[in-house]
């Protein structure tokens, strides 16, 4: 059975680690991540955003799908899915498709109306048992056309979103979506710090996990980052271990274009980075 991620995030807060959440594309990813936290033993959530759920023929899908795999693989650890950077329908969707968490992203909103969507969404979802991530809006990002520094969050913004009762709360630290620039600043531990303060202890996300060095990894799970988002990592292991798959010929060797054959490189490569970063972020073991 799938699990809300409430729980597993407090142990995590508790415990001083960070449960990862890797994004699922399709079933190849699925599988691979379940084997991979299985076997390190570790929590895990899988994150859909709508683009990939979508992709998968609906949200619907992605939920039935993701509880069979579940089942056929006899998953012993807890497992949550998770609606990744939703809107507020999309949100009310998932809930309704057998999600059991969602995120609303109301960051690009003014704050007063992330609030009220925020404060819907919550309500809506803990009716049903189902946990909910907000995100504040941040300042920052691109100066004179170059991306050094990721947005970062007022804290007494993020104290308003958490006072709704969110379940753990995404602000920008300074992080970013994708790769990072060669130049980036770093996470912003002072504002990390405050926002903590504010929140009481919640939970917090850091979104953008492919690529922190792991001294800010720990640091930043120090100071209250349980949740650990984690997407571009995981297709740039994929795409390297297929393209080295083709350029050394081997689907044309015996049935090397089974794609059974031809993507299994990719999906080792899946597990063996998603190990590595468990043991990063410390979820081995925990669950
Ligand atoms: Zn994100």
């Amino acid at each position: 059975m799938l699990v809300s991620a409430t729980e597993m995030l407090k142990k995590a807060h508790d415990g001083h680690y960070a449960v990862p959440a890797f994004n699922i594309n399709n079933l190849e990813w699925t599988k691979s991540i379940l084997k991979a936290c299985e076997e390190m033993k570790s929590p895990v959530i899988l994150g859909v955003s709508e683009g990939a759920a979508k992709y998968m023929c609906g949200f619907k899908n992605v939920a039935d799908m993701v509880k069979n795999v579940h089942d056929a693989m006899v998953i012993t650890v807890p497992v949550a899915l998770h609606l990744d950077h939703g809107t507020y329908d999309g949100a009310k969707a998932c809930i309704e498709a057998g999600f059991t968490s969602v995120m609303f992203d109301g960051s690009h909103y003014p704050i007063a109306e992330n609030i009220e969507k925020s404060k819907e969404i919550i309500a809506y979802a803990h009716a049903k048992g189902i946990s909910v991530e907000c995100e504040v809006g941040g300042i920052g990002g691109t100066e004179d056309g170059v991306t050094s520094m990721g947005e970062v969050a007022d804290p007494e913004e993020c104290r308003l979103i958490n006072d709704l009762g969110v379940d753990f709360l995404a602000a920008g630290i300074g992080n970013i979506h994708g790769v990072y620039p060669e130049n980036w600043a770093g996470l912003n531990f002072e504002v990390l710090a405050k926002i903590q303060e504010v929140t009481n202890g919640r939970p917090l996300v850091l979104h953008g996990g492919s690529g922190i060095p792991k001294d800010q990894i720990k640091k930043a799970i120090s100071l209250g980052v349980s949740k650990i988002n984690v997407n571009t990592e995981l297709q740039l292991e994929f795409a390297k271990a297929t393209r080295q798959y083709i350029e050394e010929g081997k689907d044309r060797q015996g049935k090397g274009y089974d794609p059974r054959k031809l993507l299994a490189p990719g999906c080792e490569a899946i597990v063996n980075k998603c190990k590595a970063m468990i043991q990063d972020f410390g979820s081995d073991n925990k669950a």
